[in-house]
């Protein structure tokens, strides 16, 4: 009889979002009345249209497909090349070393998060921030590097967790254990936080000298508002020689539906015995996927345009004055809240001590709100919440609304 893969065997219930949605099914199944009073401040999905420049390349590339002499089939695996110069061309404005053939387009973010571990060693020691976006975790576990999971920790024997908290900032500092894969991301989802250009320096000079790599998720950046703060990885000296940027055009430009994300890989990154990253991963990419699709790929370069730049702008601003709509409001209500700033979570401590699930529980049933539960990114996340400003205004001020008059 067929065998499965065991490392599968090892994950820990089911993902957070699936709990947190049968949690509102079943409470809207009970309480039909309260179903359309309900709001949904909860998982990281945009609810803005496409702008309307995307819009106008979008169609405008579907039409190229219904003409022979302008059709596209396969696009090239790595990226067309119009997108790879946008993109490059961003980088290096931004003061960035880094060439179109060193980036590597994708159907998103999580896909490459997810699958970059793949070309590193079975036994490589990974580190993770707690609380972290669950993917970095998810993966590994699947590759088989976690060992068992520890229910009296609340985490897998074998990786590193790097608390992230209150006290630090919320920046993870760097571990007492050698890890050789680190995952960061900034600006942080969930916690909010960004960092500051000499702390990530810190962690990229440390990656270096330990022979470590940094997985950098800039999935936020275009959030960032703190002109001083890093943008990119690649602003730090030596970055190219030790880290590996994911970044996506779902939470800046919407395409959370449309599917287009991005990974860079210097060519200057090498493991042990001078392998070249770069290669290890242009051959993945080329075995197990075939490209993002050409309508998607305009789309995504029609963001670099100087009009797609404005109208993106303006959706990111759209978002960060709920951001600040539920900053302002919670902390006036008393509320200790951090992050809202340079990213669109609010990531808040629970009052009266009640635990991550019960603020969830209260909020859903007495408000009809439905957020995210601390503690499902990671045990030091236990006793914090996490609010999106990706609802609409009306209803996010609603929401707060709602939990100021609470009082
Ligand atoms: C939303 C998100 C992504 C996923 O982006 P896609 O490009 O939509 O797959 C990646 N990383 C983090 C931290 C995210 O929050």
């Amino acid at each position: 009889m067929v065998k499965a893969n065991e490392n599968y065997l090892r994950l820990q219930g089911s993902y957070l979002f699936s709990t947190i949605a049968r949690k509102v099914s079943e409470y809207t199944a009970a309480h039909k009345d309260q179903a359309d009073h309900i709001i949904r401040l909860g998982i990281g999905d945009v609810t803005q249209p496409l702008a309307p420049k995307i819009i106008e390349t979008l169609h405008g590339a579907v039409d190229e497909m219904a003409d022979a002499a302008t059709f596209h089939g396969y696009a090239p695996d790595l990226g067309y090349q119009f997108l790879r110069d946008a993109i490059a061309k961003e980088y290096t404005d931004r003061g960035c070393e880094i060439r179109p053939d060193e980036i590597f387009v994708s159907d998103g973010a999580k896909s490459d998060s997810g699958n970059i571990q793949e070309i590193f060693s079975e036994d490589a020691k990974v580190a993770v921030c707690d609380p972290v976006y669950p993917v970095y975790v998810d993966s590994n576990v699947m590759a088989g590097r976690s060992g068992d999971w520890d229910p009296a920790k609340n985490c897998y024997k074998n990786f590193i967790y790097m608390p992230c908290t209150a006290d630090n900032d919320f920046i993870a500092e760097i571990p007492k254990e050698q890890p050789d894969l680190i995952y960061l991301c900034f600006p942080n989802n969930p916690t909010g936080a960004a960092i500051t250009k000499d702390r990530l320096q810190e962690w990229v000079d440390y990656a270096n000298r330990v022979g470590a790599v940094i997985l950098y998720d800039a999935a936020y950046e275009a959030y960032i508002s703190d002109p001083s703060l890093p943008h990119s990885i690649y602003e730090c000296d030596g970055a190219r020689t030790c880290a590996i940027e994911i970044r996506s055009f779902s939470k800046n430009a919407g395409f959370t539906g449309v599917r287009l994300g991005f990974t860079v890989i210097p060519t200057d990154l090498k493991a042990e015995g001078g392998v070249s990253m770069h290669d290890l991963w242009a051959r993945r990419h080329g075995t197990k996927y075939n490209g993002a699709p050409y309508i998607v790929q305009k789309a995504g370069a029609s963001v670099y345009t100087p009009e797609g730049r404005k109208q993106i702008e303006g959706q990111v601003a759209y978002y960060m004055r709920n951001a600040k709509c539920i900053y302002d409001g919670l902390k006036d209500a008393g509320y200790t809240v951090y992050g809202g700033v340079n990213a669109p979570y609010i990531w808040l401590k629970t009052p009266d001590h009640m635990t991550s699930w019960e603020f969830f529980d209260y909020l859903l049933s007495e408000l009809n709100i439905v957020g995210t539960p601390g503690s499902g990114f990671g045990p030091c996340g236990e006793g914090y919440f996490r609010l999106t400003a990706f609802g609409s205004y009306e209803n996010t001020k609603e929401a707060i609304d709602r939990i100021v008059s609470k009082g």
